[in-house]
């Protein structure tokens, strides 16, 4: 099955000056693009041909799965942001973060400290098991909680890519200015 690159919910400008458009532009046009166009010519001719993005994901190894992680993870992180985002989560994922992490407040410095401390590239991930019990992951370079049988509710992208061009090295500082675009509609359809 042919993967597709997702398209965008928003203009590529939308949602700047958190992640500007230069930065949209090469995100989702040429790096995600890169990762769609490198597994639909790995695909053919394995088990794969037929399966779907989160099976390949969870079954792959080597680079099969580092480019099917990778555009599963960007569909994720592309989708949860709206330029009219921000605020905090509601319902029952809110209740599930109070108790999990404190406060949403905690929740925040919890995932922005992991996100710092993940050394490379990576991702860091708000997942939930089974139960709905939540968790947060960090992931290095294209791993999803997917492969630990979790789902991936929530994630920052910490590779270089994803801010160099708004905040060169200050990752923190980009972290930090995510929550103003975190759909949080989005996540909680997710949960
Ligand atoms: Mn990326």
């Amino acid at each position: 099955m042919k993967i597709e690159l997702i398209k965008l919910p928003y203009a590529t400008d939308a949602l700047s000056p958190v992640i500007g458009k230069q930065t949209v532009e090469c995100h989702h046009g040429k790096h995600l693009q890169t990762y769609v166009n490198n597994l639909n010519n790995m695909i053919p001719g394995t088990k794969f041909e037929n399966a779907a993005l989160e099976v390949i994901v969870k079954e792959s190894e080597g680079a099969l799965f580092n480019n099917a992680g990778q555009v599963l993870n960007h569909n994720l992180y592309f989708t949860q942001f709206s330029p009219n985002g921000g605020g905090k989560p509601s319902g029952k994922l809110a209740a599930a973060i109070d108790a999990s992490f404190g406060s949403f407040e905690s929740f925040q410095g919890t995932f922005e400290a992991a996100g710092v401390a993940l050394f490379g590239s990576g991702w860091v991930w708000l997942a939930s098991d089974s139960r709905g019990a939540l968790s947060i992951v960090k992931e290095p370079n294209a791993g999803n909680p997917a492969t630990s049988g979790l789902k991936p509710l929530l994630g920052f992208d910490v590779w270089e890519h994803a801010y160099y061009l708004d905040f060169q090295n200050r990752r923190a500082d980009h972290l930090k200015e995510l929550w103003r675009i975190v759909d949080w509609k989005a996540v909680e359809a997710r949960y």
